[in-house]
């Protein structure tokens, strides 16, 4: 007898046995066999009348089928039903039946076989096919649950009302708490933790808002505070499960802990802001060297001399344009870079950048500007989002090409355009060019220095302004960048 059933259950309850195969075929004849016993007393020894039997014999027995084709399926029916017909041939015959009784008698008995037998196997094979479903059911269940079980990011699973069925070992071990199946998700959190450093509450539980809204919430990253212990940051997403008919029916959360992840770019981040820092100063003292010799030297040096003192001029402000760009990364990376707002015109500042970039470029540079376009922004940060696009542009497109640059006036918005005719970027990597550290690699681009922290940057600065930037590009052809800026109205 299984555990999760007690004897009542397990003898007599054939509703309880459902989606459990295990039909017997003893128990039916067991109690067919007694409830002929129980008939012959009843006709013997109660009415002291062999032929009183009659009606009793028929539903009782159609009941014992029922009831037993229900409870063992197709084999307990037919037990049942063949025992039962055994039965009427002996009250027949036990009782002398003869001549036309006799054969209206067995006749009868021929319609009762027919019908029993019917009976027995259509009920018998429902029981079957029921039995067949659910177990299929729960055999997808468990396998399901195995699954869950072994994936290395916490799983918790809830029906429509938010109440937990299923959550796996590492979601507990995540959460440091063991998960209680049937809590109510949002009632109470499970555990303390911050969402953009204020504490969660009912409405920052994803698998509420995936119930009520139907739609999945992707990456949301949470620190929880273990009381004395470490800080652990979770990136948490969720989705809705959907019944057939489009019905949320229950939602599916997976936490995944990153905290060795974000204490490594931590770790990372700490080491690239020192180690900027530290070059800073010398990058500096090498170049005011560099500019004294190059000063005392003056007109005596010879035509190699000064060749090598602007090369190594030329490096040395690669050197420390390279390490600005890794001090602004790690600053925005720790939510430190600060920004000098002043009121100036943004016309005037592309103009004079292009003008100054002009100087170093083989390629033409057209600009035109609506005038007067007023914007209160750090103009430092905004010139080095120029210097950026249109460096790019000259990097990326063939000298004698052209690189025209617009600053137009748009819904409140001063827009600036910088366009060129080189190698273009595809669909995929647009999406890409504005990530931290991303590069195009491409044979053919190979040549080209960088870093890929200048777009990084121009992106966080322009978002920071309250601005946007994108691009606009083909392959082969050329690109145009674009960044928007608030026009400053007084
Ligand atoms: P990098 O220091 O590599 O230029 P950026 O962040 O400025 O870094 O640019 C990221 C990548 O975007 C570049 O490596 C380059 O592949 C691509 N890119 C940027 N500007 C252009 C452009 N005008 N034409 C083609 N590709 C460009």
């Amino acid at each position: 007898m299984p555990q999760d059933m007690n004897r009542f259950n397990y003898y007599l309850n054939p509703i309880a046995r459902l989606g459990r195969s295990n039909y017997s075929v003893g128990f039916p004849a067991a109690i067919t066999l007694l409830a002929v016993l129980i008939s012959e007393a009843i006709a013997y020894l109660i009415f002291k009348n062999p032929e009183s039997v009659g009606l009793f014999a028929i539903f009782v027995f159609v009941g014992l089928i029922i009831y037993f084709s229900f409870r063992d399926g197709i084999k307990g029916g037919l037990v049942t039903a063949i025992l039962t017909i055994l039965y009427y041939f002996y009250i027949v015959f036990s009782r002398h039946h003869s001549g036309d009784r006799l054969v209206r008698d067995l006749e009868t008995i021929g319609i009762f076989l027919a019908l029993y037998v019917t009976l027995a196997v259509i009920i018998g094979w429902l029981r079957q096919k029921i039995d067949g479903l659910i177990e299929r059911e729960g055999n997808e269940r468990r396998r399901l649950q195995t699954i869950v079980q072994q994936l290395p990011v916490g799983v918790v699973v809830t029906d429509k009302e938010g109440k937990i069925e299923m959550a796996n070992k590492q979601a507990d071990i995540i959460l440091g708490a063991k998960i209680p199946k049937g809590h109510k998700v949002g009632r109470e959190p499970l555990v303390k933790a911050n969402y953009k450093n204020k504490p969660i509450s009912n409405s920052h539980s994803l698998i509420l808002q995936v119930l009520t809204t139907g739609k999945a919430i992707v990456d949301r990253e949470y620190v929880i505070d273990k009381e004395n212990k470490r800080k652990i940051h979770l990136l948490a997403s969720a989705t809705p499960i959907f019944n057939r008919e489009g019905k949320v029916i229950a939602a599916a959360s997976i936490l995944n802990d990153i905290t060795q992840q974000k204490e490594l770019e931590e770790r990372k981040d700490d080491f690239v802001n020192m180690a900027s820092h530290e070059l800073k100063t010398p990058i500096t003292s090498m170049k005011l060297y560099v500019e004294s010799l190059s000063s005392r030297l003056g007109d005596k040096s010879g035509e190699r001399t000064k060749k090598t003192l602007d090369s190594i001029k030329y490096q040395i402000i690669r050197l420390q344009n390279l390490v600005s760009d890794l001090l602004d990364v790690s600053r925005l990376q720790t939510g430190k870079l600060s920004f000098n707002k002043e009121e100036f015109r943004l016309d005037s500042l592309v103009a004079e950048t292009a003008q100054e970039l002009q100087g170093s470029a083989k390629q033409t540079i057209l600009c035109s500007t609506s005038s007067h376009l007023r914007v209160s922004a750090d103009k430092f940060r905004i010139y080095q989002v120029l210097t950026n696009i249109m460096t790019n542009a000259i990097k990326y497109s063939p000298a004698q090409s052209q690189i025209k640059i617009k600053v137009v006036k748009e819904d409140g918005r001063a827009i600036v355009s910088v366009q060129d005719s080189g190698i273009g970027i595809t669909k995929e990597q647009q999406k890409k060019i504005f990530d931290r550290l991303y590069q195009v690699t491409d044979d053919t681009e190979k040549t080209f220095p960088g870093f890929g922290m200048g777009l990084y940057i121009s992106k966080e600065i322009i978002k920071r302004h309250k601005g946007n930037i994108w691009v606009e590009s083909e392959k082969g052809k050329g690109s145009i960048f674009y960044f928007s800026l608030p026009l400053f109205n007084k």
